[in-house]
This record gives C-alpha cells, structure tokens and sequence, in this order.
C-alpha cells in the first residue's frame, strides 16, 4: 500500500524521472535559534510548547487549488477576526513523528497515511484535500531543515502537527473560500510524565465523544473541545483518561481519551488482541494499524470486535482478559491499570504494564530507530548529506 520513497543514498543509481514531486520554496529563517539554547531545550522537552525554526504554509483557493508550499520561519499569524475556521470550526489536523537516525538522517513514520488521514478528515469537514505528494514534499522540507532539533534516544521524537483551517474572512453559513495549511513541528519526549506505569482510566457515563453519522473518524479540532470536559471529571475522579462508550446503547467500548484500545485475552503463546471495530466513530489511528500488522506478522491471532464494558469487568474478573493497554502517536503504547465506572472499580491483571502491552512497545519502538526489518515500508527516510534525496532534487 505504502510506496518506499526513502530518499537515495547519494552513490545509488539515477533516480526514474516521473512527475515532478510538489515544490516547496525554502525562504529559511535568518535568525534561527543557536545551537546552546536549542540543545538546553532538547534535554527536557515539554509537550507542545516549544517549536522549532521553521514551519510550511500553503493556502487554497478556489482558482488556484492549493498552491505552492513555503517553507518559512515559525511565527505568528495575521488574519480577519471574522476568520471561518475560528467561528465554525472548519479546521482539521494530524499528528505523527520523525525520529533520529544519526547526525544527518531521520526517518518520519507512515506520512503517507497519515497524509491520507488529513484529505479524509478534511472531506468530512467540507476541506478541500491536500494532496498526499505535495504533504510528503512539506514534511521533507521541514523536517530536513529542522534535522538539529530531533532529540536522540529512547522515547524522543519529532512530533509533526499540520492542521489545514479555513481563514475566510465571511460569518456566512457555507464552507469557506480560502484555507491555509500549516505544518509546525516540536521536539517531545514521553507523553505520560512519571514513566513506564499503567495509567488510570474513569468511563464517562454523561457524556460521548462520537455518534454514528457524525465526525468520530474525522480528526478535527471540535472532537477535542468537547472531550475537554469529560477529561477534567476524570481528572477530578483520580484518572488519567476517559473511556469512550459508544453513543447509542453506551454499552460498547470505543476509545480512551484521544487513543485507541487492545484487549488482550489469554497470555504467552496464546495471547489474541481484540480492538473495537473502525465503524466510524472510532478514529483510525496509525498505531492501531501498525500493531494490528506487528502482531499479526508475529503469528499473533487479532481481531476486531465489539468488546462491552460488562465483558471487560467480567473478563477481568475472570482473569480471561489479562491486559488492556491504548494506542496513538503521542503516547504510543500505554497499560490500563484500573477502571473506574459509577458503578464500582476494577483492577485490570496485576494494575501493572503487562508483557504484551510490553512486547509490542520495544518493536514499535525497534522498528522507529531501524533496529527491526520494515517490510511495510513504513520509515520515510529524510537525509540531509544526501543529494540525491527528493527533497534535494526539488530544490536543484
Ligand atoms: C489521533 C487519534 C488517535 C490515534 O491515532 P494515531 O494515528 O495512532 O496517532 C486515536 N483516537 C483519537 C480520537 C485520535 O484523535
């Protein structure tokens, strides 16, 4: 499904020519942050508050479609007050990671899908689609020209956040005429602060993240505002997270906080996974995928079925369900150890991370910094010494 467009190594043969890749005009900061202080912020990054030099922009309109991408200095932006996307919440995003592989080299993981993702969320919101090439072209760009600011190690990261949203000054009831893309990106390190633990999860019996026919697979800004409440509660209950229960009969188990979920029955050898299905009011996460084919390529039994919140009370009880754990970009993999409901507590196994959970972290993680083989051709590689490297041939 993937296509492998890892960038050339620069003795390799001559790339095919084909249709030009999308441009991206490099107008670099002039005074980008020295070298000191970006290391000073490596060595603890926060989640989400310090960005890097650069970000891409591009807008859309309706003559042009989108047009060409600009790689520019990271900086605040000017627009209408009456802006659309503000008012009515025509904006949508995604999130995915680039990883360090040596002085020169990272590799991004899955941008294709996560490129598709956005043009999907975007149809649902009434978004004109980027397209997935001129995507992939801005976050080699970026990701090429802020390579210093991908910290080394375990559990370290670049996060990518483009978010497309519509700047149309109008307060009209109608999709909007004009939309900027914007690609920013952050150094971050472990999501959960306190380490490896299982987190604490409470289900949130008022409220609903998704309903069938609504924006549950679209990934938009509206579906996190109105978690934001529900997540507070839990909070206030002592939990890290909230379950998501499906809308209608608030039986099925859907999601927890902005992450998907696994179920894992029996243990060793005959471990199965079991996740709720993609029926669209889940978000089809990019880990959720890559797990579900990890294991599968491992000869581990998967599959995607509804799972009530009385067969996970029951199942912990019965010890048939021996782990639960979630899923997503920003927190990777991520234990459930105890579940909090009106109606009474559980402990899921010993309320410690498990070994599946455990098993599947380490080759997520081996596969990030190339330690596995990646016969899927997930790992995008971006390597700055290398000339023949697309993003380089597009500048040539
Ligand atoms: C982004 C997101 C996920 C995880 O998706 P990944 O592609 O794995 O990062 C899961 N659930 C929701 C609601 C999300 O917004």
């Amino acid at each position: 499904m993937t296509r492998p467009t890892a960038a050339r190594p620069a003795d390799g043969p001559a790339p095919a020519p084909g249709p030009a890749a999308p441009v991206v005009e490099p107008r670099p900061h002039p005074d980008p942050t020295p070298a000191a202080r970006r290391r000073a912020l490596l060595a603890e990054p926060p989640f989400g508050e310090v960005f890097t030099d650069h970000m891409v922009t591009a807008r859309w309109t309706p003559d042009d479609g989108w047009g060409r991408a600009v790689l520019e200095p990271f900086a605040p932006l000017r627009m209408s007050p009456a802006a659309v996307g503000l008012h009515y919440g025509q904006s949508v995003f995604e999130g995915f990671k680039a990883y360090r592989r040596g002085p020169d080299r990272a590799v991004v993981f899955r941008p294709a899908d996560h490129g598709r993702r956005l043009a999907a969320s975007a149809r649902r919101m009434a978004v004109p689609a980027l397209p997935t090439d001129l995507f992939t072209a801005a976050t080699e760009a970026l990701v090429r020209a802020d390579l210093d600011w991908i910290p080394e190690g375990d559990d370290r990261s670049l996060y990518l956040r483009p978010v497309v949203f519509a700047d149309e000054p109008h307060l009209a009831l109608r999709p909007a005429r004009s939309y900027l893309f914007l690609l920013l990106a952050f150094p971050t390190g472990n999501f959960f602060t306190g380490g490896q633990r299982a987190v604490t999860v409470a289900v949130s019996e008022e409220y609903v993240r998704a309903a069938p026919g609504g924006t549950g697979a679209a990934k938009c800004g509206g579906n996190y505002a109105g978690s934001y409440l529900a997540q507070e509660e839990a909070a206030r209950r002592g939990a890290d997270q909230v379950v998501w229960l499906d809308a209608v009969e608030r039986r099925y188990v859907e999601e927890l906080g902005g992450m998907n979920l696994f179920f894992v029955h029996g243990e060793g050898d005959r471990a199965e996974l079991v996740t709720p299905p993609l029926t669209g009011t889940i978000l089809p996460g990019v880990t959720r995928d890559t797990l579900i084919t990890l294991a599968r390529d491992r000869g581990m039994r998967v599959s995607e079925a509804p799972v009530s919140l009385a067969d996970w009370r029951e199942g912990c009880a019965r010890g048939r369900i021996t782990e639960v754990f979630a899923c997503g970009t920003a927190a990777r993999v991520t234990s459930v150890g105890k579940v909090l409901t009106g109606d009474g507590a559980w402990t899921v196994g010993e309320g410690v991370p498990g070994p599946v959970a455990g098993r599947l972290s380490a080759l997520l993680a081996a596969v990030h910094r190339g330690e596995e083989p990646d016969p899927h051709h997930w790992c995008h590689v971006v390597d700055r010494s290398a000339p023949g490297g697309r993003a380089g041939r597009e500048r040539g």
